[in-house]
């Protein structure tokens, strides 16, 4: 079925505070259940990301690339895990219901599952919420432990602050991108401090890490996440490089297909799973 001669599995990324109508290229909730009937349609099944990583790693079997794909989201505002009146647009359910009611018109399937990449710090989420999201608080912890104990949503870590512009003032130099995390102190804060707080309040330590703006230094990933797995516990990082991952890709810098960015339309996407 696929054109290539590698086996090729993408990895498909949503943000659910993309709404901003409510069309497929504007509305990510909208994209989402749409390419969910899509995925079924094409013949590759979801399966869990850590499930691929895992067999990058070696430690678990294979899956057939060419008949699979993975789906995550970033950020982690609310509307990953609940409904939400939106104040301009109307209902929106949230992507766990989209995620649910697609099992359920689809009980053949295996059961679906998305990694939510979320950002640890309270305070950094409130003020990356408010700036960005014209000044809503809607980047809560409170639904991470349903999330992670239904099985729908695994929580997975996005660091500590991501770094964002929204903390500071615009004076301090290290914010806005995640290039800088590049040595042991500054990862072990962005690295374990956050998989220590997300386990405190899911019930789990994350198994993966989604850089920051897709961003990494040498040393995050080629030194610090491989050499520290015993004690951060991370198994595996996504990046938003547009590609596939194939059996040998590194499992320290994976590339995902991004909605809105890499892909506007059905059609396109329908060019993505066909590899
Ligand atoms: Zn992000």
């Amino acid at each position: 079925m696929s054109a290539s001669t590698t086996a090729s599995c993408p990895i498909l990324t949503y943000h659910s505070q993309l709404l901003f109508g409510s069309d497929y290229a504007n509305n990510s909730h909208v994209a989402l259940k749409d390419d969910l009937a899509r995925v079924a349609a094409s013949g590759r099944r979801i399966v869990p990301l850590p499930q691929l990583v895992e067999a990058l790693a070696g430690r678990a079997a294979m899956p057939d690339l060419d008949r699979v794909v993975c789906i995550s989201f970033d950020d982690g505002p609310d509307f990953d895990w609940l409904d939400i009146d939106h104040p301009e647009h109307g209902p929106q359910p949230g992507f766990a219901r989209i995620l649910r009611e697609h099992w359920a018109a689809h009980p053949e399937a295996s059961p679906v599952a998305a990694s939510s990449f979320v950002i640890a710090d309270a305070s950094a989420r409130t003020a990356i919420s408010r700036s960005a999201m014209d000044g809503h608080d809607w980047m809560h912890d409170h639904w991470w432990r349903a999330a992670q104990d239904s099985g729908l949503l695994a929580i997975e870590s996005h660091g500590w602050d991501h770094r964002h512009e929204a903390l500071g003032d615009g004076s301090d130099p290290q914010l806005g991108h995640f290039h800088a995390v590049d040595d042991e102190t500054s990862c072990r804060f962005q690295i374990d401090q956050a998989s220590a707080h997300i386990a405190a309040l899911c019930g789990e330590r994350p198994r993966l890490f989604a850089y920051p703006y897709g961003q990494t230094s040498d040393y995050l990933r080629d030194e610090y996440l491989p050499r520290f797995e015993h004690r951060h516990g991370i198994v595996g990082a996504v990046s938003v490089e547009p590609g596939y991952c194939h059996p040998h890709s590194s499992r320290w810098f994976l590339p995902r297909f991004v909605h809105a960015a890499h892909w506007q339309t059905p059609e396109q996407l329908g060019a993505i799973l066909r590899g």
